[in-house]
């Protein structure tokens, strides 16, 4: 989805709490997906969302005013009623991230193969600044679904050259094309 055009409006606040997390990490074919179980997540206004995995992109899906990221996290989340919301950072080239380094360390690099290893807390990709977009859409893979909240945050988080490098390695370009919003309202932070 290429950000473009947005709307400036009072959002409500992200709360995370996120927290330290034994690393599951599997190779579903597409991407390395972590498993997170239901524990932290995030609060969105009066609803919780509990995390239940996340996953990695190379380039982005998102692209800012037609420019993408070297990659993109996504963070699932359900709330109690089955709603998904997820969330996406971007990860771009520079300092070297350690949680990062602890996924990739014990990555399983053919499908359908699992890693376990050291803990690992995902908050480490989340930015200080909690800007972010928001729209209604659907799940980019493997299944697509309608009705789903995504929020992207407008502050990029750091990856090493070696880091993408080594992502790359695995999985070339796993990111869909990028798709039309086909004027969906894109809402953005003040
Ligand atoms: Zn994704």
């Amino acid at each position: 989805m290429d950000i473009q055009k947005t709307t400036r409006a009072t959002l409500d606040e992200l709360k995370f709490d996120y927290s330290e997390l034994p690393l599951k990490v599997s190779n579903n074919g597409h991407t390395l997906q972590v498993d997170a179980g239901g524990t932290g997540g995030v609060s969105i206004g009066e609803t919780r969302f509990n995390l239940i995995q996340y996953h990695f992109h190379v380039r982005s899906e998102h692209t800012m005013k037609g420019v993408s990221s070297d990659m993109e996290v996504h963070f699932v989340h359900k709330d109690a009623a089955g709603n998904i919301a997820v969330v996406g950072v971007m990860l771009k080239k520079g300092e070297m991230n350690p949680l990062f380094k602890s996924i990739m360390d014990m990555a399983p690099r053919e499908k359908g193969e699992k890693g376990g290893g050291p803990m690992g807390n995902p908050g480490e990709f989340i930015p200080l600044n909690k800007g972010y977009y928001t729209y209604v859409g659907s799940l980019t893979t493997p299944d697509c679904r309608e009705g789903l909240k995504w929020i992207v945050m407008k502050q990029p988080v750091e990856l090493s050259e070696n880091q993408i490098k080594a992502f790359k390695d695995i999985f070339m370009n796993n990111a869909r094309p990028v798709q039309s919003l086909n004027n969906r309202i894109v809402l953005e932070s003040e």
